[in-house]
């Protein structure tokens, strides 16, 4: 079959079956849902509570709340207007979530509130193996909280889902970026350290030594990197309530086992963190090696028209970057769910018989399956196999007569007459084994 048109660049079908994109595999919509189950079963044990925000948010709600001066914001957005109203397809879900949280006053539920999002988001980024345009994130947003045990547990959340995957081969790197006056002190000094050495710089480089210094610090550029070996580090220039912050953060970790990599040069991509700022990385990913990050963002209330703080800290992580870490290891991951029974029909009266039947049984819980194409009963029994059905059920003329059908057992070819009535009840019984 011929067709004029394909799915955009960066996005990708999810289908009943896994298959191949690219060189990459693009699981099947069981493992998807497998994922989901397994994301909500340990947001569920946190006592997180599932957030839905919507696709469309406000542009300006993107460029307040992620940062005028970040890749997102200047390049990667895919924004659009209709009449005067400017919209964005959520790049991130953080400052979704926070939005909500003021707009609906959820400080007056009460304590702190675990919040968590499953869901696509939307990036015009350069697509490669793990980086898409749209891709799909699952993250958790404790607000309400300044205590460091509030970014110990967001990191134990984030571990746990991935502890619950087995995927354990993974490394956490940690950092504190301080409170909001230490950054300009710590740009400036990274600004005079530079400049003697423009001159060795990429022209992105130089440009974001103007605008936004801290994005040098994780530069891919040998040169640049070795360079970085005597900059100034930013926990130097961090206020006493943060490094404290800091150090209790990092001995609750060491209460939870927690092991991790401190990293004076992390500061992710985005610009609402304050204090606490974390990676999770797996080496089976490559040059896109984050599995998942966050931080602690008190100011992004304010960044959003709140005229207090609120003190803030969450984590996202990439479904896509997940899967490429499952396939990496050898995860098997479930395919499409076969059906209870498939119900072969031998002439048009019994296949008239099997479409009210099938109807009868799917009414009474059992999932059923059976062919609409008037084919022979081998290409049935064949289609039969081909969906693992545990259990077909044969009717023929025969059978119509007696009322009673031929139920066979495919795994091991046993065959029993089962009357018409019993058909419900046999097949939501145990699969008979060989004798
Ligand atoms: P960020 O919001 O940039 O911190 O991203 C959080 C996580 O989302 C990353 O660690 C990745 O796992 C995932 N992610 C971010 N951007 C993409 C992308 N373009 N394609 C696939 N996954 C992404």
């Amino acid at each position: 079959m011929k067709t004029t048109f394909q799915n955009i660049t960066g996005t990708f079908d999810i289908l009943p079956d896994t298959y191949d994109a690219d060189g990459t595999a693009v699981p099947s919509a069981a493992a998807w849902q497998h994922v989901e189950a397994t994301v909500r079963d340990v947001m569920a044990r946190f006592h997180a509570q599932e957030i839905r925000t919507p696709i469309l948010e406000p542009t300006e709600l993107v460029a307040r709340g992620v940062g005028m001066l970040t890749d997102i914001v200047s390049k990667e957005m895919f924004a659009f207007e209709r009449g005067d109203v400017h919209y964005v397809l959520r790049p991130e879900v953080t400052a979704p979530v926070m939005r909500a949280y003021l707009q609906h006053r959820l400080d007056q539920r009460g304590g702190v509130q675990r919040l968590y999002y499953i869901g696509p988001c939307f990036r015009a980024e350069r697509p490669q193996k793990g980086r898409y345009r749209q891709f799909h994130q699952f993250g958790a947003e404790l607000i309400g909280a300044e205590d460091a045990r509030a970014d110990a547990e967001v990191i134990a959340l984030m571990l746990a889902v991935y502890r619950a995957f087995g995927l354990e081969a993974v490394t956490l790197r940690l950092n504190t970026l301080g409170d909001a006056g230490s950054r300009p002190r710590y740009k400036e000094a990274l600004q005079a350290y530079f400049a003697p050495y423009t001159a060795d710089l990429s022209e992105t480089s130089r440009r974001r030594l103007q605008t936004n210094p801290l994005r040098l610090l994780d530069t891919k550029d040998e040169k640049e990197r070795r360079l970085l070996d005597g900059a100034p580090v930013l926990l130097d220039f961090i206020d006493p309530e943060s490094r404290a912050h800091y150090e209790t953060l990092k001995g609750l970790l060491d209460d939870l086992g927690i092991a991790y990599v401190e990293d004076p040069f992390l500061v992710r991509g985005l610009d609402y963190y304050t204090r606490t700022a974390f990676e999770l990385e797996s080496p089976d990913l490559g040059a896109q090696s984050a599995l998942a990050g966050g931080g602690r963002y008190d100011l992004l209330a304010c960044e959003l028209g709140s005229d207090e703080p609120v003190p803030a800290v969450g984590f996202a992580a990439g479904i896509e970057r997940l899967f490429i870490a499952l396939a990496a290891q050898g995860t098997a991951l479930p395919g499409p769910a076969p059906p209870d029974a498939f119900l072969v029909a031998l002439g048009d009266e019994a296949a008239r018989y099997v479409f009210r039947l099938a109807q009868e049984l799917r009414a009474a819980g059992l999932r059923v399956a059976f062919d609409l194409k008037g084919r022979s009963m081998k290409a049935q029994m064949r289609e039969a196999n081909r969906q693992n059905a545990p259990y077909t059920v044969i009717i023929g003329q025969d059978e119509l007569a007696a009322r009673r059908a031929q139920v066979k057992a495919m795994d091991t070819g046993m065959q029993a007459g089962v009357a018409f009535d019993d058909l419900a009840a046999y097949l939501k019984g145990p699969v008979p084994a060989r004798t």
